[in-house]
This record gives structure tokens, sequence and C-alpha cells, in this order.
């Protein structure tokens, strides 16, 4: 893939960017590991101002950032405006809570014979960040805030087609007073990430994005025996029971599907209702998705912009294609509005069937697929039934339903009567083939960590 912005909206490639040498990635790596041996030993009030700052910074161009992603990737500029927000509180956050949350962790010293015991959180080095182009800036963010913040070093390596975010997000770190090694950009192409992981200077992985990228990643750091974490895809089940508040679900629903023009790790995939009101809510449920206004991103109007790439477009008409040529019934939508760009019409389909792959798969665009179930059991059999564990939702006001849903959904995280969000107090995070390790929260900041057992006798 290309380094270069192409505007979803139009199909039109706005600036195109070679790929840095092995000789630039070379002077980074040095860079990096050199501004750790001085970095790793400021403290938390000069890394918090500098946080700060930074959070200031973006603030101030809010504006700027959210019309650069919308250009970079379609998100609507509603949301692009939301994204950089959520941002800034994350960065103030880490900045507020790093300290905390990062202190000597003391232990039971006389149990061990000691006359003091406790474990240190300590940074680790420079750690290669491989972002995908979703949230750009989010995603970015939510590793960079706390590794700062924790005294590590970064070296990101986003998406092809979000650069100029990438390169903006490298340089708002500087301005805001960090030497200039603490987060680098690299512009590389994915071809180029197996030789900066096996360089001795890069400690640890973090990646988001698809399941054979992390599997890549997962397995040349396993075998330089580096550690990772991975947040990869995931097709989330949201569970409506008869007890659920119906009008909230619906609108709700509307919402966790289409987020981000559909394509969110932790949007909701499948609806799984309940028999007794799979009618209700699926009439309701089809007119609002047929409603939802798809068209130019940065028109405030506009529900549903394009999906990212052409590629992307492609995936999602095949995905749709092939469970209604199974015998999957399209309710509405199912095909991409006649015009330059790469829209996709909202969509609904019932009947899946295990055969077909919008039953398996992720599916990254404004594609939901609905079954009706008889019981909570058969609800809870279904929504585990993909290798995927993300998010879930469940819908219900039956506090012995919410209970179970939140112990035998296979999910990283559950959200009963509302739809999965990430929030910095939270860890973030899958089980099964949607990853492991948390970002955000204490438990996010730890996982970068030498987390240094200390005995003293
Ligand atoms: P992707 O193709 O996996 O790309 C993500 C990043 O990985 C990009 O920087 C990409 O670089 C790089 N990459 C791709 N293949 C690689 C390889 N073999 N080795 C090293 N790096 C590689 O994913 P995407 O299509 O952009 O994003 C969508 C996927 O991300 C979905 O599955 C979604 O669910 C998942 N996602 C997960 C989360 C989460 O938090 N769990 C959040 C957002 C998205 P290039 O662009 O240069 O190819």
């Amino acid at each position: 893939m290309a380094i270069a912005t192409i505007n979803p909206a139009t199909g039109e490639t706005l600036k195109t960017f070679e790929p840095l040498s092995e000789h630039e990635v070379d002077e980074r790596l040095a860079l990096a590991a050199a501004e750790f041996e001085i970095y790793r030993a400021t403290d938390f009030k000069q890394r918090a101002a500098w946080m700060q700052s930074a959070a200031g910074l973006l603030e101030s161009e809010q504006e700027q950032v959210a019309r650069l992603m919308t250009t970079e990737m379609g998100k609507t500029l509603v949301s692009a405006r939301a994204e950089v927000a959520k941002c800034v509180k994350g960065m103030r956050y880490y900045a507020e809570h790093a300290e905390e949350f990062l202190a000597d962790e003391p232990a039971d010293a006389p149990a061990v014979g000691a006359r003091k015991a406790y474990a240190r959180y300590q940074p680790l080095g420079p750690v290669l960040a491989v972002m995908p182009w979703n949230f750009p800036l989010w995603q970015a963010v939510r590793f960079a805030a706390p590794a700062l913040m924790a005294g590590n070093v970064g070296l990101l390596k986003h998406a092809s087609n979000v650069p100029q975010t990438a390169l903006y997000l490298g340089e708002l770190f500087a301005r805001a007073g960090f030497p200039r090694g603490c987060f680098q950009t690299l512009l590389i192409g994915s071809g180029q990430v197996e030789a900066v992981l096996r360089d001795r200077r890069v400690v640890a992985a973090t990646l988001t994005g698809s399941e054979p990228a992390g599997r890549s990643v997962a397995a040349i750091a396993g075998s330089e025996v580096k550690k990772t974490v991975l947040e990869l895809g995931g097709s989330d089940p949201y569970i409506v029971m008869p007890s659920a508040d119906l009008d909230g679900a619906v609108a709700t629903a509307v919402t966790a599907r289409v987020q981000n023009n559909g394509q969110s790790c932790i949007a909701a995939k499948r609806f799984i209702v309940h028999a007794e009101v799979y009618d209700d809510f699926a009439d309701r449920f089809v007119a609002r998705m047929e409603a939802l206004r798809v068209g130019d991103p940065e028109d405030e109007s506009t529900d549903v912009g394009p999906l990212a790439t052409r590629q992307g477009r492609d995936d999602v008409e095949k995905i749709v294609a092939d469970a209604a040529g199974r015998g999957a019934r399209v309710l509405c939508g199912g095909w991409s509005p006649d015009r330059p760009g790469w829209f996709y019409q909202p969509t609904v389909v019932a009947g899946v069937t295990p055969e077909m792959r919008l039953f398996g798969e992720e599916v990254f665009g404004p594609v939901a697929s609905l079954y009706r179930v008889g019981d909570i059991d058969e609800a809870l059999a279904l929504a585990n039934i993909t290798s995927f564990g993300l998010g879930s939702n469940a819908w219900t006001a039956d506090v012995v339903e919410q209970e179970r849903f939140i112990t035998d959904l296979e999910a990283g995280i559950v959200c009963i009567n509302g739809m999965v969000v990430s929030y910095p107090e939270l860890p973030f995070g899958g089980v099964k083939n949607s990853g492991y390790g948390r970002e955000l929260s204490a438990h996010g900041i730890r996982e970068f960590c030498n987390i240094k057992a200390v005995w003293i006798g």
C-alpha cells in the first residue's frame, strides 16, 4: 500500500510520501535509544507538564486536526471533532494519574522475610506502535499518553493511508516540549516493520489492527522474546431481551453499528434479539438504518460518510453478496451509491447461517446481521460462537440476566443497557482472537513496564 492521502469521499489522491530509507529508520532508532537513557530519569511532574501542554495544543488545533482526519479516512467531521476531544481528555487523564498508577506497590514484607518489600514500575525503552487508520488520532494517543508518562519512548508506524495525521502527532509531542526522540513517526510500509521489530533497540510492540497483522507482529516479536499487546478485530454481539427498554435499544443499536461509518472494532455487528421482541425491534431498527443520511463527511447533517479505502468497500460488497447469494435476506441497503468515493448504504441482513462469511467474519462497514433467539442460553451460545472476543452488549432490565451476561459473555468488555465505548478510566482489550493485553486505565500504563520486585533485608 502506497503511503498517501487519498480522499475517500472523492477517490482523489492528494499527497504521496516516500517511505523512510533503511538509513533514515536507523537514525530514528538511534535517537529513540539515546533519548530513552535521558528521558527515563525525568520525573512525573516534568512529564505531566509536557503532556498537559500537548493536550492544550491539540485542543486549540481541534478543527484543523479533525478536518485532516476527515480528509484522510472519511469519518464525519462531527465525529472527528469528538475524537480530538477524547484524545485531549485521555492525555490529561494520564498526566494526572500516571504517578499514582505507577507508585511503588507495597508487599507483605514479614511474609517474605524482608524489612521492606514492594513492586516498582519502571519503563522498558523504545516501544513500536503499529496503528490502524480508523481512529487515527485516538488509537495512537491511547498508546502514546501512558507510554510517555511511564517513561518509555514511542515509535509510531501508522497506517499508510493516514500519513499526515501520523506526522502531525509526531510533531505535537515535540512542540509541547517533549525531547525530540521521545515520540517519532516512522513513515514506513508494513514490509519494513519486521526489521524495526527485530532491532535490538526496540524492546516491545503494540499493534492495533487486523488479525493477520497481529499474528505476524506477535510471531516476530515472540521469536525475539519481546513483549506485545494486540488489539485486533471484533464481531461484537448486541443482545436484546424481552424486558429491555426497546426505544433505547433500537436507537443505540443504530449508533453502535454505524459509528465511524461502520468501521470500528467495537461496533456492534451481530444483533441477537429474543423472539418476543424480534419483529418490533427489526422493524424499527431497519426503518432507522434506512433513514440515515449517507454523504459528504464534512456536511454536519451527514450520518454516514464513505468507507476509508476502495479495498474496504470492495470487501463489504463481497461479504454481503456472499450472504445474499446463499439465501440471506437483505432488509435494507446492500448497495453502493453511484457516485465518486467509497460509499456504502447502511445495510441490515437477516437469515444469516453458519456457511455465510457474515456469520463468522468481521464486517468492517455499516452492515448489521439480525438473529432471532428463543432464550438466554441460545443468545449466549450465538454471541460466543465467533473466534472474536472484544466487546459485547446486552439489553435487559432483569438483574439476574444482567449478571449472567456479565459472567458468560466471552469478551474483554461487556456493556449492559448501552453500547461499548472506550474510556480512559476502564481497561480496554479483548480475549480469543481479538488479542491480549490491555490499554487504558491503570492496567494499560503497566503493560510496558518492568514490574521489578524489590526485597530489602
Ligand atoms: P491492518 O491492515 O491490520 O492495518 C493496521 C496496521 O498494521 C497498519 O499500520 C498496517 O500498515 C499494519 N500492517 C498490516 N499488515 C502488517 C503486517 N503483516 N506486519 C506489520 N504491520 C502490518 O488493519 P486495518 O484494516 O487498517 O484496520 C482494521 C482492523 O483493525 C479491523 O480488524 C479492526 O477491528 C481492527 N481494529 C482493532 C481495534 C482494537 O482496539 N481492538 C481498534 C481499531 C481497529 P499499512 O497501512 O502500511 O498496511
